[in-house]
């Protein structure tokens, strides 16, 4: 009986490394056979077979599509799952904002470089470090070319980790870091600000001199690389990402997305009082939107076009409001003047279910993608004011319910 039990475990233990061996083999024979493109980007042999000798695919990494497993369901975005109180935790906002000060002392001249140079003030490159990595304090996982090469497999996005992998492959050819130096993400972000090799190559800098843009170890060349990003994405300079805003009486919540716009000026003139910050003259002509993260349950916001481009770097409200109001808190401004409602997060299927709701009856025609951005807010508010709902533009779980309930 006992002899058996040793005989079954040890067999399966057998066919386990069996199949390990057999998908080993397949990812070698996978990564090799991108040798040709690499070549064709001007990597040496030299650099690719020190790069993948010996390379195993890391199958517990998220978002994987791995055959005769049970499809898993894609990791979230914090962005998307908490509710903007829980994302914009005022605790962490605090923390990083003392941090942010210091740094911003101790790195005072590279960021009064960096600002020369590419317009953005240090306030803002540091928002974008303290929200990417804990300004370098939070431990970078994963190794690049594992993540990438694993990714560029089995990722359900493959096809684009494949060109990422064969870029990061180019990085080392150009030996602006060591191969167990690039640090990275699950997704394969690299680096102090969180770089794909796509961005690297568009948009990091060699800040220090040193010829290597070395963005895991170097501040200034990390910092500067973020700035040049934010540039090339549009960023104006000596402009705001925008400001908390006082709502009129009876306020439309669905006139807030991003393509209702009018200038701050004429925002203004319609109520919608600036709380904490006087707009600049040029602010004033600037078209701006109307930002209501939680609908009515919380503070409200005119959106400039910087906030856009924060968005740019990391497609989320949440983040750009993040970055926005921590580079506000490091320049030394502070919390908001309006506080969140209590309310809470639907799950993703329940913002899938409103999503579709409003696509059957009219209202949205965007993605349904569980993510309540913006457009889904706005839509939603279109719906309760013909359904004679409360309006507060917020796709709470109750509502998912109910819309659950009709169909
Ligand atoms: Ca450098």
């Amino acid at each position: 009986m006992i002899r058996a039990a040793i005989f079954a475990c040890c067999m399966m233990i057998a066919a386990l490394t069996a199949a390990q061996a057999q998908n080993d083999a397949e990812f070698q024979r996978f990564v090799q056979s991108l040798w040709p493109e690499a070549q064709a980007l001007g990597v040496s042999r030299k650099t690719f077979d020190d790069a993948t000798r010996g390379l195993k695919p890391n199958l517990s990494l998220p978002d994987l599509v791995i055959p005769g497993k049970p499809k898993a369901i894609p990791k979230g975005q914090p962005e998307f799952e908490r509710t903007p109180a829980q994302y914009l935790s005022e605790a962490s906002l605090v923390r990083l904002t003392e941090q942010g000060r210091k740094l911003a002392a101790q790195h005072r001249a590279t960021l009064a470089s960096i600002e020369q140079r590419f317009g953005v003030p240090p306030s803002v490159v540091l928002a974008i470090w303290g929200r990417e990595t804990n300004f370098g304090n939070f431990k970078l996982p994963h190794n690049a070319i594992d993540v990438l090469a694993t990714q560029a497999w089995l990722g359900r996005r493959k096809e684009m980790f494949r060109g990422e992998f064969l870029l990061a492959l180019k990085i080392l050819e150009e030996q602006h870091v060591a191969r167990s130096g690039m640090k990275a993400s699950w997704a394969g972000a690299m680096g102090h600000t969180q770089f794909l090799p796509t961005d690297f190559f568009k948009y990091g800098v060699d800040f220090d001199g040193d010829g290597h843009r070395d963005i895991w170890n170097s501040i200034p060349d990390a910092l500067a690389s973020a700035a040049s990003q934010l540039l090339a994405k549009g960023w104006d300079k000596g402009k705001r990402w925008g400001f908390e805003v006082r709502l009129p009486a009876g306020v439309d919540c669905s006139i807030a997305e991003p393509e209702t716009k009018a200038t701050v000026a004429e925002w203004i003139k319609r109520g919608f009082a600036p709380l904490t910050y006087k707009p600049t003259r040029e602010e004033l002509a600037e078209q701006a939107s109307l930002f209501l993260p939680a609908g009515l349950n919380g503070p409200a916001f005119l959106t400039l076009n910087n906030f856009y481009v924060f968005k740019a770097y990391n497609f989320a409200d949440l983040y750009a409001l993040f970055v926005g109001n921590l580079s506000d808190r490091i320049a030394g401004g502070g919390n908001f003047a309006t506080p969140w409602g209590k309310i809470e997060q639907a799950r993703s299927d329940q913002i899938e279910t409103i999503q579709r709701h409003l696509t059957e009856t009219g209202f949205y025609r965007d993605k349904i993608d569980g993510k309540a951005g913006m457009k889904t807010r706005a839509a939603l508010g279109a719906w309760q004011k013909a359904n004679g709902a409360p309006l507060d533009c917020w796709p709470s779980r109750a509502l998912a319910e109910r819309m659950a309930a009709r169909r």
